[in-house]
């Protein structure tokens, strides 16, 4: 390493984060105790959804479970329910099961180390590093892709992710000060609203100076990954059918796999070879299916998928086949869908108007 370049400290992050700290409902205010319950749920909303995206699910989830206990009493419909739209529905499920383990076998608190945090239900290195550290003030690596991306440009780490990984919490906890808790907040916010991916605010960094990436001019190239391979993309249809009096043709998924619990239309396998000319096989019941033009599409993490949607209109007196059921109009903001299924209900709906 080139040894003209000053070290960073963490104390230039430090001053900078009690300057432009971000207000956020699940963040403690200066001197105020955080806690661990709001750090860890949010922690756990926060995975693969922006903060914009977070924050009113987040205020709706705290005034339903106020605290860990009430989260775990709460029937599973309704936690997947006030989940609804977050996507990635494992962590609604483990985020139960979390609650469940904490409430009965910890008192309703959460275990204070890293290690005690990564023995409970969903909560991976990531996780149990920023609730240690946040909640708990341990000196704790959080690495995630914020974090990443500032210490692998500050350092000009060459080594492609994920397998630069180790290299990146060797750096931060060499780093780590005396305010662990402030400090792993403090670098999240820099790579939110600096250290962004493209045009970093370089001239607003504190760490400018030693920043080698920014020395060399190379930011945006960091961190180095190796090429991604997305799925192949898979088709359906969803058959949104709605009776005289409004109500919606709906079923709930089974519990394990994708989506699992939450309310869909029905509808039949995704594939990457699915036949078109086939899909009223997939149809729940016998109707006038008219199919709609323009496809819903949705990109799930391992594959984009696109839905053909057909829509009809049933009489009063249709009969929910076995396993699905009628919910009235005004009920279906009630149902836990998942995004994927809004845009689908959304299509349709829109598509029934129209005739
Ligand atoms: S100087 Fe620029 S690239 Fe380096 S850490 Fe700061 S914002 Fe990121």
């Amino acid at each position: 390493m080139d040894a003209t370049v000053r070290q960073p400290r963490a104390a230039d992050l430090l001053a900078w984060y009690d300057r432009h700290r971000r207000v956020l409902p699940w963040r403690a205010l200066p001197g105020e105790q955080a806690d661990p319950y709001r750090v860890w749920a949010s922690e756990i909303m926060l995975q693969q959804t922006t903060i914009t995206a977070v924050k009113p699910y987040f205020e709706r989830f705290m005034a339903r479970f106020p605290t860990v206990d009430a989260l775990a009493q709460a029937p599973s419909e309704s936690v997947m329910q006030a989940w609804a739209g977050l996507g990635y529905y494992s962590r609604a499920r483990n985020l139960h099961a979390c609650a469940k383990v904490v409430a009965g076998q910890h008192g309703g608190r959460f275990p204070d180390t890293e290690e005690g945090l990564r023995e409970l239900p969903g909560i991976g290195a990531y996780t149990a590093g920023a609730v240690a550290a946040i909640a708990f003030d341990r000196p704790a690596a959080a690495v995630d892709g914020n974090v990443e991306r500032v210490m692998t440009r500050l350092f000009a780490i060459e080594e492609e992710m994920p397998g630069a990984k180790p290299l990146v919490r060797e750096r931060v906890l060499a780093l780590m000060p005396s305010r662990p808790g402030d400090f792993a907040q403090a670098l999240m916010d820099l790579g939110a609203t600096i250290c962004t991916p493209r045009s970093p605010a370089c001239g607003l960094c504190p760490w400018r100076e030693p920043c080698r990436a920014r020395i060399a001019g190379t930011q945006e190239t960091y961190p180095r990954k190796a090429a991604k391979k997305t799925g192949k993309t898979r088709f359906g249809a969803a058959f949104v059918a709605m009776r005289e009096d409004g109500a919606v043709l709906v079923r709930t998924r089974p519990a394990k796999g994708l989506l699992g619990g939450m309310v869909e239309v029905p509808g039949g396998e995704w594939r990457a070879d699915y036949r078109l000319e086939e899909a009223l096989r997939d149809a729940p019941l016998v109707a006038q299916w008219r199919r709609l033009i323009a496809p819903v599409r949705h990109v799930f993490t391992h594959f984009p998928l696109e839905l053909t949607i057909f829509v009809a209109k049933l009489p009063l007196d249709a009969q929910a086949p076995e396993g699905m059921r009628f919910t009235p109009f005004a009920r279906l903001r009630e149902e836990a869908f998942p995004s994927v299924f809004l845009k689908a209900l959304e299509a349709g709906l829109e598509g029934l108007q129209r005739h």
